[in-house]
């Protein structure tokens, strides 16, 4: 049967109040979520495309909404973007990551330092006046070394308007002997220019180029890798899901990979069980 426009009016209306009422009711439920034990923590390894050794390990969110169940990052950390909430959700994930880091044990081969943790950051707490120094604190509180702390910041850090400020802290953390990776590169459309004006020590390049794997796709990966050597950066890529794109992004020059192939992000990170190579569907 065919719906009348007016139908079809109400129809869209009653979804949008729908979606509308969901945002609302997950930041409401936000609002307590640090406190709540809502919020976990997992890890996804970071391994040397040389030797296939976990370098780092990366921290994702994940969020047990009580009334709504497991709510995706992808969802959540927008909404608390938008209502200004992720400067003390960020500062809950610094503070857990550097916790649990601090208690990972040194590699067993000798001279090796543990692996590092990478903590993923909003362009909204870095331009907090007091950013570095709550890192620094964070650090302190934890007794983890600098060294071992990457700060992870989206492209979108070179189109902040406020460029000045967006330096100094990341100067400031450099300073520390923090490092500082720019995440999901190649989505946004800053120009390649601008990673020699960051103090940056890595470049992600992200996953849908890894997981595109065309022609085209390579192509980014490989300028991104001379780019950077240019540069003095190291290259990751993320989405690594087979053997053969690791294979075929370690002949591309790229230093770390990251993605199933080698591990599901997973809860204490080196502490769970040995990652067992995920081939199921
Ligand atoms: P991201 O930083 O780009 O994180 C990588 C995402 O790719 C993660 O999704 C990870 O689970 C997923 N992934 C890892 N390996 C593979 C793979 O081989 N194939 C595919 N298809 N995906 C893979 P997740 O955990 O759902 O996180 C999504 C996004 O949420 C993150 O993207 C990040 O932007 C944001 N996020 C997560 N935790 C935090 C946080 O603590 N703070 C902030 N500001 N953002 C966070
Ligand atoms: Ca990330
Ligand atoms: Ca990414
Ligand atoms: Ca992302």
């Amino acid at each position: 049967a065919k719906r009348s426009g007016r139908g079809r009016t109400v129809e869209a209306t009653l979804t949008l109040q729908m979606l509308h009422t969901r945002r609302n009711c997950l930041m409401e439920a936000l609002r307590t979520a640090t406190r709540d034990d809502s919020l976990t923590l997992v890890f996804q390894p970071i391994v040397s495309a040389r030797s296939g050794r976990p370098e780092a390990y990366e921290a994702l969110l994940r969020w047990r909404c009580a009334g709504m169940g497991p709510i995706s990052p992808v969802e959540f950390i927008p909404l608390a973007e938008d209502s200004g909430q992720i400067c003390a959700i960020g500062h809950w994930v610094l503070t857990q990551a550097c916790q649990q880091a601090s208690r990972w044990p040194a590699d067993p081969d000798a001279g090796r330092p543990p692996p590092k943790v990478a903590v993923n950051t909003s362009l909204k707490q870095l331009l907090q006046a007091d950013f570095a120094a709550e890192v620094r604190q964070a650090l302190q509180q934890a007794g983890l070394p600098p060294q071992r702390l990457v700060i992870e910041v989206t492209e979108s850090v070179f189109n902040e308007g406020d460029i000045d400020r967006v330096l100094a802290t990341l100067l400031a953390l450099r300073q520390s002997g923090v490092e500082v990776h720019v995440d999901d590169f190649g989505t946004g459309y800053s120009s390649l220019s601008r990673l020699r004006e960051f103090p940056l020590t890595a470049v992600k390049v992200d996953k849908s180029f890894v997981l595109a794997g065309d022609e085209r796709s390579l192509a980014v990966i490989e300028g991104t890798v001379l780019i950077a050597r240019r540069f003095g950066l190291r290259v990751i890529a993320e989405g690594v899901e087979t053997a053969e794109q690791a294979a075929a992004l370690a002949a591309l020059g790229v230093d770390e990979l990251q993605g199933y192939h080698f591990g599901r992000p997973a809860p204490g990170g080196p502490l769970a069980a040995p990652a067992v190579s995920v081939s199921a569907p």
